[in-house]
């Protein structure tokens, strides 16, 4: 499609190949493979000599609209659909590493990442230093000869800390290394981390992509030659997005900008409230005057986004009252919905690591984060406003 045609247009239309029957709305190809003319075609389809569908492990015409599609979005120039965030990540890691090499990540990345690089890349003989991602100066001193990879993740989970891709892509590539950037909270809608010197992006399809919390997907994107590889990892191995997920996601992008406005919007009037309530020590969130990083997220963000975390007074105690008086906000890990849910990282999502390791990452006991939905504002804050009330130190 042509790619002079502005964002929100491409989000509805990019992608879309119409079958013999001219269908208005994409199709959704529930097949598992694909029948050839003769026996001739069969062996050029397999030999890679003739394009076309084989097997849906490898391609389906469903999922090749939404690669499409989210490539338009990301001003990619390619990208393959993976089953779910870390399947992506897997893939990318098992795609362009080998045992020997050595990664360097920012400490404050989803914990199943943090995982994958600290724990299970470990046993395959690839090595992974964590750093503090705010420093691009921390990326470079912890380079090694065997550097093969930088990875980030930007704003950073729970705290919105946000990092400098172009900084973080100039200290990857002055080492001949690849920069990864995982774009899930803020998605091409507010931030496209190609543009500022990345070499692939990451999302997890089953966040704000999809946005109605419905089925889980994945994503890498970027050039060609590396996406290449991604696909070759995948369609022997497996991890690949089903076609009925690839199609329920191809209708969460059609609304993607909109959420995202809408979303953010709210996080940020929510912020400023939250701000201002005598029970709340501290507020993370890049659109906001007070956050470390401000200048960097306007800069490099359309918009603040939808994830904030603050902490409250009281510790642990406190913030589980918080929690424990909603009624409205769901009470779950998950985000990217339009739905706002609320959760107490220290012990949840950040609940496995140490505690010294939790202290380091600034994740403090009083510490809770909302991924902001579509409710009306002033819904959300009557639904804190019980659990902060009654926190001893308001
Ligand atoms: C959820 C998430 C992932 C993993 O995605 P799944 O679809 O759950 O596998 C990776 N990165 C970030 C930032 C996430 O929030």
């Amino acid at each position: 499609m042509n790619e002079e045609f502005q964002f929100e247009t491409l989000a509805v239309r990019a992608g879309q190949e119409r079958s013999q029957f001219n269908e208005h709305s994409e199709a959704l190809y529930l097949t598992s493979s694909f029948v050839f003319a003769s026996a001739g075609q069969a062996a050029r389809r397999f030999s890679g000599e003739e394009e076309g569908n084989v097997y849906s492990r490898f391609t389906n015409p469903t999922v090749t609209m939404f690669q499409e599609r989210l490539a338009a979005l990301e001003g990619a120039e390619a990208c393959v659909a993976t089953a779910s965030g870390m399947a992506a990540i897997l893939a990318t890691a098992m795609a362009l590493l080998k045992a020997g090499d050595h990664v360097v990540a920012s400490q404050s990345i989803f914990g199943s990442t943090q995982q994958l690089f600290g724990n299970i890349l470990g046993k395959f003989g690839v090595l992974t230093t964590f750093v503090v991602g705010t420093e691009p100066a921390a990326f470079r001193a912890a380079l090694t000869a065997d550097t093969k990879l930088l990875f980030i993740e930007t704003p950073s989970n729970p705290l919105t800390e946000v990092f400098d891709i172009a900084a973080i892509a100039e200290v990857a590539h002055a080492a001949g290394a690849l920069l990864v950037v995982d774009n899930c909270f803020c998605t091409p809608a507010l931030q496209r981390p190609l543009a500022f010197g990345a070499d692939l992006v990451i999302h997890s399809a089953t966040k704000y992509l999809d946005g109605q919390g419905r089925v889980l997907g994945g994503a890498v994107l970027g050039k060609k030659a590396l996406t290449d590889e991604v696909f070759k990892f995948l369609r022997t191995t497996g991890p690949t997005l089903s076609a009925f997920n690839a199609w329920i996601i191809l209708k969460g992008l059609e609304t993607l900008k909109i959420r995202m406005a809408a979303q953010s919007a709210n996080a940020m009037q929510l912020a400023q409230w939250l701000e201002a309530q005598p029970s709340v020590e501290r507020v993370f969130y890049p659109g906001l005057a007070s956050h470390p990083q401000h200048a960097l997220a306007l800069r490099q963000q359309a918009g603040g986004g939808a994830i904030l975390s603050f902490v409250v007074k009281g510790g642990r105690e406190a913030a589980w009252r918080v929690v424990d008086h909603c009624k409205l906000l769901s009470i779950t890990a998950n985000l990217g919905d339009t739905k706002s849910t609320i959760t107490h990282p220290g012990s949840t999502t950040h609940g496995r690591i140490t505690a010294e390791a939790r202290a380091a990452a600034g994740i403090v006991e009083g510490l809770l984060r909302i991924a902001v939905g579509l409710e009306a504002v002033s819904d959300i804050e009557t639904d804190l406003a019980g659990g902060l009330a009654s926190s001893p130190a308001s």
